[in-house]
């Protein structure tokens, strides 16, 4: 067998633990054999990254830059345990949050859906794609504790030295205060990224926030994501036959509910943090999670959400058998094959990666799973495999196909 050609690499980001050993076994079993992978290599894992002075980060996430595709294993965000078991220089900062900096983008969660792994949410059908502003909001927020009755104001002093100011409230007595911003140059970039990533999925992507009470705040984004869209999209939306609606962040939650799935819900920071978690543990698995990390240019990396399953590790160090679920990590991998083969023109590396998803759900709703899924399942008549069996088992069902 003849095995498919690349023009341009994949940036391959390695990483930590037990997803470092399903990332070798990964390619081993499921891509070389049938790839002729072309992939610039970056080493992300937590020692690399200490020897290098995690230069190798910045490195990699420019590369992806250049290439426009990155797929990025878990790896360890250090903290003060990490610093003292891998006896690092420094308690380096997390590789996601400097590739995000580098990258700018916004981060879109989705779950993959089998049968037998039923969503508890009965009239979901497809999957649900979250993608949630990644700035600002609550999250940078100002606040204090007000302590006795006064008058609180928001004073804005521009570099002009123009003064706005505005009553908050006149308090009389304690209560609490609270202070928050945003940016227009980063609500265009999400906008952006939400829009490249609907035109990729051919799905319509929904926008919510709370206009009708915060009429200059919510409503800001309201009108940057119209203008953006208006002034760049509308047009390729209506030839991929998808679209843009804004509602308000009730009523687009009453909707989810009932709705089938299918399309991309895009949520400003907090909603975003809340409703990713109820769709996550709604749809099942984090092991079943992907997640992607598109910019406004429209470049991409792939990557499961979960992270390095330390403990499965520790078992694994010790001979152990493990059964950790490798489903997310492939997918980030097909997903990224697939975006490299479009952008090149190589039908075949998207075939290959529709072949391999297929070949992953199918083994899954043939009773071969991870015992994470054999946990949950509504099948009967499971077989619970190792770490490898799984890896093998799809394999198999690739080869069969
Ligand atoms: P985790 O690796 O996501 O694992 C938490 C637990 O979830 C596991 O112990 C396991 O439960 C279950 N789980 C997660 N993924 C699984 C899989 N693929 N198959 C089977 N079970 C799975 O989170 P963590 O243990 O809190 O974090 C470990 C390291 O990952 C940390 O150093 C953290 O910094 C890093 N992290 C990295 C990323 C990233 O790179 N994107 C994201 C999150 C965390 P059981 O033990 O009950 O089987
Ligand atoms: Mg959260």
């Amino acid at each position: 067998m003849t095995k498919i050609q690349m023009k341009t690499p994949i940036v391959e980001m390695d990483g930590d633990e037990m997803t470092r050993i399903l990332w070798k076994m990964i390619k081993d079993e499921l891509i070389l054999p049938f790839i002729d992978l072309k992939s610039e290599y970056y080493d992300l894992g937590l020692k690399k990254r200490d020897e290098t002075d995690d230069r190798i980060t910045a490195d990699a996430a420019r590369a992806a830059l250049k290439y426009g595709v990155a797929v990025k294993c878990a790896t360890i965000t250090p903290n003060a345990d990490r610093v003292k078991e891998y006896n690092l220089k420094e308690m380096w900062k997390s590789p996601n949050g400097t590739i995000r900096a580098i990258m700018d983008g916004t981060v879109f969660r989705r779950p993959i859906t089998v049968k037998g792994i039923e969503p508890n949410v009965r009239s979901w059908k497809k999957p649900i794609t979250i993608a949630r502003h990644a700035y600002g909001d609550v999250y940078k927020n100002a606040e204090m504790l007000v302590p006795c009755a006064g008058k609180a104001e928001l004073v804005f002093t521009g570099e002009d030295g123009t003064q706005i100011r505005e009553l908050i409230h006149e308090f009389d007595g304690p209560g609490v205060l609270q202070g928050m911003h945003n940016l227009d140059g980063s609500i265009s970039s999400f906008a952006h990224s939400c829009f490249e990533f609907a035109l990729d999925a051919k799905e319509d992507i929904w926008f919510a926030a709370k206009d009708t009470i915060s009429k200059k705040y919510d409503h800001r984004f309201k009108d940057i994501f119209q203008e953006v869209y208006d002034r760049e999209y509308r047009e390729k939306f209506e030839k991929a036959g998808i679209r843009y609606f804004y509602t308000l962040i009730d009523d687009a939650v009453a909707r989810v509910m009932k709705s089938e799935g299918g399309f991309i819900w895009a949520c400003k920071n907090y909603d975003g943090d809340v409703m990713s978690d109820m769709l996550s543990s709604a749809f099942g698995s984090l092991a079943m999670m992907t997640s992607v990390l598109v910019n406004p240019e429209g470049k991409f990396e792939y990557e499961a959400a979960h992270g390095t399953v330390q403990r499965h590790y520790y078992k694994y160090l010790k001979g152990e058998k493990t059964s950790t679920n490798s489903v997310a990590t492939i997918f980030a991998w097909t997903g990224a094959l697939r975006k490299r083969g479009q952008l090149d023109g190589i039908s075949e590396l998207a075939a290959y990666a529709d072949r391999m998803e297929k070949a992953v759900i199918s083994t899954i709703e043939s009773g071969k799973m991870t015992g994470d899924l054999a946990l949950i399942t509504s099948m009967s008549n499971v077989e619970k495999l190792d770490s490898e069996e799984f890896i093998k088992a799809v394999r198999g069902c690739y080869e069969a196909l």
